[in-house]
């Protein structure tokens, strides 16, 4: 084979170091040529493997061709009728655990550039022009959806679609979940976010911001306002902690507290915003996952001027995206493998100045199927630095469970489902992404949500009336 269809068409990432001080998107997505000539590569498979590796399973070999063929908005047309947030999608998706870990392509090569694809696709959309007409309700009953975020906004969409009225509530003053509090706009712009929750709302779903269920108003007052059935997807946006001495001292952060005052909030513009952020020189992470990525390397476009991630483990459990991993390298973020927190330590006045710290080896692997860390004894050292940031993984947040008396959750705080229907322990109340699963990735959250729709469109399909 020619070794053109051997490599995947790199894309164009801007310099590192222009890059690193600012928030404008790091990739730069593929030109029609080159998105032309990747989709060359694709064998159209007989057994086109890749479709199974995808949680909404995209007809992939089908949206490719058209790409091939030249057919950009026959190709937008396929992608959208199975994913409703491609151009999210195409940024954000671990593809190289998902349909390009499977891919055919990489049994002897590089896999198709299945994301890259997508994201081209998505992006053609945009600037070419949207073709899909605004849509009213043609039944009379209607779901309330509860939170904003990938799940919960698939979801509205796979409703909207079969005519039903759909109001999201979302306790957040704008919509998108983690996709606006937590990835930041240098790998997911806003104005990209905005373009396709509009085209949900085109479609018919209606947002409501600035209304927590369970506080402002009741899962069963929703019943008594009319829903016929309600979708839960409110996440897992509980931040986890150490549980070691210092973490109340000053300069300390939860990665989401850190990201939404960044990202949301647009701290990075204060006093032209009203939410500050103090970040000093030397900022840690500790994790190694996509959020902490996001946050040491915000950290860096905020003013820091030595990032570093501190994780327990080696670099062959990290579980943050590869590209996102050699961005942050390529940023400059200096990686302290094997290396454990024991205590932060502070100044008199009450602010970080570093974290003591022990140095590990791997042994057995542990519950999680990973290697599990072991102290090494008499290896203290102390990492001088000026803030933490602690990415250490999400629960969901109890606030509507606690609220709610008929809803079940599990020991791990997620809300518990039925195992062939993703109905929770009350009646025409449904569940799905993060708040079910624990913390996981948006294509599962969107794919959650696509089940979710499918299932009260049963449920409520049994005494329809279609106008
Ligand atoms: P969320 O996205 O958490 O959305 C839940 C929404 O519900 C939120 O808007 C919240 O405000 C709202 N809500 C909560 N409670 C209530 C209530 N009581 N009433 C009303 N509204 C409520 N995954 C990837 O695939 N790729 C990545 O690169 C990636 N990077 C990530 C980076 C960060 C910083 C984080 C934190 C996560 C990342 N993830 C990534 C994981 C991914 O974003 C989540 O798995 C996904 O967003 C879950 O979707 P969801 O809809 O279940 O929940
Ligand atoms: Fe194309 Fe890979 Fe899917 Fe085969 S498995 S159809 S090569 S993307």
């Amino acid at each position: 084979m020619p070794t053109k269809r051997v490599k995947k068409t790199p894309m164009h990432a801007r310099d590192a170091k222009l890059r690193a001080t600012d928030f404008i998107e790091v990739n730069q997505g593929y030109a029609m040529a080159q998105a032309r000539f990747e989709s060359e590569r694709c064998l159209r498979c007989q057994d086109p493997i890749c479709v199974s590796g995808c949680p909404v399973h995209i007809p992939i070999p089908e949206f490719i061709h058209e790409i091939a063929t030249g057919n950009i908005q026959k190709a937008a047309n396929i992608l959208r009728s199975a994913n409703p947030l491609p151009a999210v999608c195409g940024r954000v998706c671990p593809q190289e655990d998902q349909c390009e870990k499977v891919c055919h392509m990489a049994e002897r090569f590089k896999p198709i550039g299945i994301g890259y694809l997508e994201r081209f696709v998505a992006d053609w959309e945009r600037t070419h022009g949207h073709t899909e007409s605004p849509k009213k309700p043609s039944r009379d009953q209607r779901v309330a959806v509860i939170g904003a975020g990938p799940a919960g906004l698939v979801c509205a969409g796979e409703l909207a679609r079969l005519g039903y009225s759909v109001t999201i509530y979302e306790g957040l003053h704008a919509p998108g979940g983690v996709l606006r509090y937590g990835i930041p706009e240098f790998r997911l712009p806003n104005d990209i976010l905005d373009w396709e929750i509009d085209l949900l709302k085109n479609i018919g779903v209606d947002i409501v911001c600035n209304v927590v269920v369970g506080k402002t108003i009741q899962v069963d007052h929703l019943f008594d306002i009319g829903y016929s059935a309600v979708f839960i997807g409110t996440g897992a946006g509980l931040p986890r902690f150490l549980g070691i001495p210092g973490e109340n001292l000053n300069g300390v952060y939860s990665a989401n507290e850190f990201l939404t005052r960044i990202n949301l909030m647009q701290s990075y513009k204060f006093p032209e915003t009203d939410t500050p952020l103090y970040v000093g020189q030397r900022v840690a992470v500790i994790g190694a996952g996509n959020t902490a990525m996001d946050a040491i390397r915000s950290a860096l476009r905020v003013g820091a001027t030595e990032g570093l991630s501190i994780y327990r483990r080696s670099e062959k459990e990290m579980t943050a995206r590869i590209e996102e991993y050699h961005h942050a390298i390529e940023e400059g973020v200096i990686f302290h493998w094997l290396t454990n927190p024991i205590e932060i330590i502070g100044n008199e006045a009450g602010w970080v100045t570093g974290v003591k710290c022990m140095r590990m080896r791997l042994g057995a692997v542990d519950e999680s199927g990973r290697a599990s860390p072991q102290a090494i004894a008499g290896s203290e050292f102390i990492i001088p630095l000026d803030n933490i940031v602690l990415s250490l993984g999400n629960a969901p947040n109890p606030l509507l469970v606690n609220n709610t008396p008929g809803l079940k959750k599990n020991k791990k705080g997620c809300l518990v489902i039925e195992t062939d229907i993703p109905q929770t322990s009350m009646k025409h109340v449904y569940a799905g992404g993060d708040a079910v699963t624990g913390a996981a990735t948006v294509i599962l959250a969107a794919g959650a949500g696509k089940d979710a729709a499918a299932a009260i469109h049963k449920d409520l399909s049994k005494n329809t009336s279609h106008v």
